[in-house]
């Protein structure tokens, strides 16, 4: 029987890091901001059924704003409109995180109001080159919550 301090480790949510709970940058449904709004486009964005999503610019470590998709109820598919008139430029709207952060680091953040998603972006000094950023996943409150509700299920 595990009593010990795993298990107690295990539930507290706050001592988890970014890595273990974000969708990793593989699995992100981004956009490009070159991508007109056709009816492929729009197809893929509803099928997706993401309400949020990262819009990049020369590739996905040039995330420059999100796409709110409730933003395109009154789009019509046969105008094809540029993305780029429906980004939303960051500004001070997203912010980025480190994957080392803790879920308690990210929910202060969160509850500071600017918005419940996050880019979690990272160094990469892997190469021969100079090191660069790289966006590595990104987390929302939603991660944050399933965490907490899955330490409520270890707890009972
Ligand atoms: P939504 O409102 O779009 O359903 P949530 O904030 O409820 O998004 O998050 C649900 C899950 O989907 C989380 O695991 C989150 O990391 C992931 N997620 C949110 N937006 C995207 C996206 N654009 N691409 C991939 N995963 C995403």
């Amino acid at each position: 029987v595990e009593t010990g301090r795993e298990v107690a480790g295990a539930m507290n949510y706050k001592e988890h890091t970014v890595r273990e709970v974000m969708t990793p940058v593989k699995d992100c449904f981004m956009l490009s901001v070159s991508e007109k709004l056709n009816f492929k486009t729009l197809s893929v964005i509803f099928k997706s059924g993401f309400s949020r999503i990262p819009v990049f610019a020369k590739d996905r470590n040039d995330v420059i704003g999100l796409l709110f998709t409730k933003d395109l109820i009154f789009i019509d598919p046969d105008d094809e409109t540029p993305l780029k008139n429906f980004v939303q430029i960051f500004g001070r709207a997203v912010t980025v995180v480190w994957p080392d952060f803790t879920l308690g680091d990210v929910l202060n953040v969160f509850k500071q109001g600017k918005s419940h998603l996050s880019l979690v972006r990272d160094v990469n000094d892997a190469g021969e080159g100079d090191p660069f950023y790289e966006v590595v996943g990104i987390i929302t409150l939603e991660d944050i919550i399933e965490e907490i509700l899955g330490d409520e299920i270890v707890d009972e």
